[in-house]
This record gives structure tokens, sequence and C-alpha cells, in this order.
């Protein structure tokens, strides 16, 4: 039976503040307010990822343990346990390397599919660029955008309109409008 729903978060700016090739783990600062509705989608019985592109790793800006520390700031911040999210991608690949797990690259996400049994018309890909939604599309997956990262202009604007990719303020307001709302 594939009845499982999940939503897979960006990491930088969806969950924290979008810090150019953040490093530092003193620098992570969380995004407030999003904190509840994720645990109330969570508690719903919705499977919970990350997924975020650290092509910092393959440019040798910083290390796989550096992205490592960041997470594990950004959970203590929230005060979310260590496994709040059921698995976490990194994708450390540059975006010259194709066909891995970088976004757009569904990869992750077909993987989850079958190992946790998820129905991928009920599952999510929610970020601040294109291609996160892309993500998720090229899944057979939602994808929705917000606007606590890179700024969303007129292009990527209608962009989301033509591919019914809904824009929310942040993703407090996406959990509550598309997940929240119909429970
Ligand atoms: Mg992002």
């Amino acid at each position: 039976m594939t009845e499982n729903r999940a939503i897979f978060l960006d990491r930088d700016g969806t969950l924290i503040r979008d810090a150019h090739y953040l490093k530092d783990p003193a620098k992570v600062e969380i995004i407030p307010e999003i904190s509840r509705a994720l645990e109330k989608v969570r508690q719903l019985g919705y499977f919970l990822f990350m997924h975020t592109n650290q092509s910092g790793i393959t440019r040798g800006y910083y290390g796989w343990s550096d992205v490592f520390a960041c997470n594990k700031k950004m959970l203590q911040d929230f005060g979310w346990s260590e496994d709040f999210f059921t698995e976490v991608c990194i994708a450390p690949e540059s975006p010259e390397e194709k066909g891995r797990y970088r976004k757009p690259s569904p990869k992750f996400e077909n993987e989850m599919t079958k190992k946790f049994d998820l129905d991928p018309a009920k599952c999510w890909v929610v970020g601040d660029k294109w291609i996160d939604p892309q993500t998720g599309m090229n899944a057979g997956m939602r994808g929705a955008l917000v606007r606590t990262g890179k700024p969303i202009d007129e292009d990527l604007l209608s962009k989301a309109q033509i591919r019914g990719v809904p824009v929310y303020e942040d993703l407090n307001e996406f959990a509550e409008k598309e997940i929240l709302l119909s429970e």
C-alpha cells in the first residue's frame, strides 16, 4: 500500500535564513513562527524530510562536518529532536554534476517513496527557489514556494501560476492552508 504522506523541506531560505555558503553554526538563524505548524503536521502522521543542496562541499568552501554542525544547531534552536526529520539528504554536487541528489533531481524523493511507501500524489516539496517545487513535480509530487528566502520576482510568480505551484509567505502558512485546513 502506498498511503503514506510526506513533506520534503528545503533548508536555506525555508527553515533558516539564507546565508551565502553557510559554514559557521553560530550564523544559523531559524525562521520564526514555522515550528508549531510543522509539529502539528508531523503529529498528523506526515513524514518530514529535509533535502538541501550544498554545492559548497564539492567547491571546497566547507566540509560535511560543517553542514552537520549547522543542521544540529538548527534542530536545537527550533527545539526539535534529532529524529525530527525521518531522513536528511545533503546534496554535495556542483550544478555541473547531473543526475545525482542535487535538486531538481528527484532521486532522494524517489528513494524515500520506495522506502516508506509514500503516495507521491499526497506529498510535497517546499522551498524558496524554483528547483524546490520542480523537484516535487519531477517526482510526481506537488510543489510549493515560500517567500522567506530568495526574492520571488514576477517571472517566477507567473511560472508558478502556470504550473499550479502555490506561493506562501512561509512554511507556517503553507502548512496551515495546504495541510491543516483539510484535516
Ligand atoms: Mg533554499
